[in-house]
């Protein structure tokens, strides 16, 4: 009694790493309504902002 064994059962601890699916480009893309309008463009752009690492990206609507 007294000895703690960890990781050897049990669920592995979940690690703070980033989504998988990022990773391999499945992001969740958000419309970011704060960036609609591309300035230097002067075009008007839909903004994407990837709801689990942050990723943007930018397309013509
Ligand atoms: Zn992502």
């Amino acid at each position: 009694m007294g000895d703690v064994v960890t990781g050897q059962f049990g669920k592995k601890p979940k690690a703070p790493k980033r989504s998988s699916l990022c990773q391999h480009g499945h992001h969740s893309w958000k419309v970011d309504k704060a960036s609609q309008f591309d300035v230097k463009s002067g075009k008007l752009v839909t903004a994407y902002l990837c709801a689990r690492c942050g990723a943007k990206k930018t397309g013509l609507s």
